[in-house]
């Protein structure tokens, strides 16, 4: 989808300088190319080991080195929790909801997300979307929700923004369906495209939470920050939570830019790619990779 401006940290640090992007030709028009700077492997050490050394307290939710058996409070414990004002069910109705999904397997999952209505964003979509990819993958990105293409076509992060994410995976050996599962905060598109709220994410997230559950990736990529905040369960400034490592029930979760972010704001593809790079290394040194 094209999230709004607000929906994305668009007031980056000056410290944080952008990585110049040489020209790839990877793509057919200049706002997809997407191609490999040379320098940053440092910077990404840097960011790793700084990563490594942050406590795992704070907000709770920075990645532990134990992370396996230290698992930190998870947005889906918090979503049984969450007001349900805008999902029309009531506390009780949401948690047996949510405990219903959790033991969906992937065909009845799909069937529930293309038949749910429990939220607003059932009345104007097309089509729900629920993800597409490899339902084995050790990378799994999430994404804010579907746009107008992804709508019509019933799949994530097609367009302009999804030619761009196949360009980012692409430069990090990656490839859409071959180790990656890619999914959205919300299955349904919001109206205008506008950011998804708080409510409708949280009438949303148990299907997050069983595809995450499905999958069981080894690590997991917000792509801006309506994905962050669902996976975190708190408020998070992409630019702030940039190279840093949090967890998701355990899961390593690395934040960068959404990929409709970056078409408008070319100058931080560099800045992509750094957290691309800082997610592929996290993967590396992962002890069960
Ligand atoms: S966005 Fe999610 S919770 Fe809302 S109607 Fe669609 S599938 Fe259901």
């Amino acid at each position: 989808m094209e999230p709004n401006a607000e929906a994305h940290e668009a007031r980056i640090p000056d410290a944080e300088a952008a990585v110049p992007m040489a020209s790839g030709g990877v793509a057919s028009t200049p706002e997809l190319q997407w191609s490999t700077p040379t320098q940053p492997v440092e910077r990404i050490e840097r960011l790793h080991a700084a990563a490594q050394s942050r406590p795992s307290g704070g907000d709770g939710r920075q990645f532990a080195a134990d992370h396996r058996s230290a698992p930190v409070k998870s947005a889906a414990h918090d979503s049984a929790q969450r007001p349900s004002a805008r999902t029309g069910l009531d506390q009780d109705a949401s948690g047996e909801r949510a405990r219903r999904i959790a033991t969906l397997a992937w065909d009845d999952l799909e069937a529930d997300i293309r038949e749910c209505r429990a939220c607003v964003l059932c009345e104007r979509r097309s089509q729900p979307v629920p993800g597409v990819g490899d339902r084995r993958a050790r990378w799994m990105l999430v994404g804010e929700g579907p746009g107008a293409e992804e709508d019509l076509r019933g799949e994530p992060f097609v367009g302009q923004a999804g030619r761009l994410l196949d360009n980012m995976l692409g430069s990090i050996g990656l490839k859409r369906g071959d180790d990656v599962y890619i999914a959205n905060a919300v299955k349904c598109r919001p109206p205008h495209n506008r950011t998804p709220e708080a409510g409708e994410v949280a009438a949303c997230l148990p299907y997050l939470e069983r595809q995450i559950d499905l999958v069981q990736p080894r690590l997991l990529v917000a792509l801006g920050r309506p994905a962050a905040q669902a996976l975190l369960g708190s408020e998070v400034r992409i630019g702030a939570a940039r190279g840093k490592l949090f967890a998701h029930r355990g899961i390593p979760v690395v934040v960068t830019y959404h990929p409709a972010y970056l078409l408008r704001n070319p100058q931080d593809k560099g800045k992509a790619w750094e957290d691309l790079c800082f997610a592929r290394h996290c993967m590396q040194a992962s002890p069960s990779a």
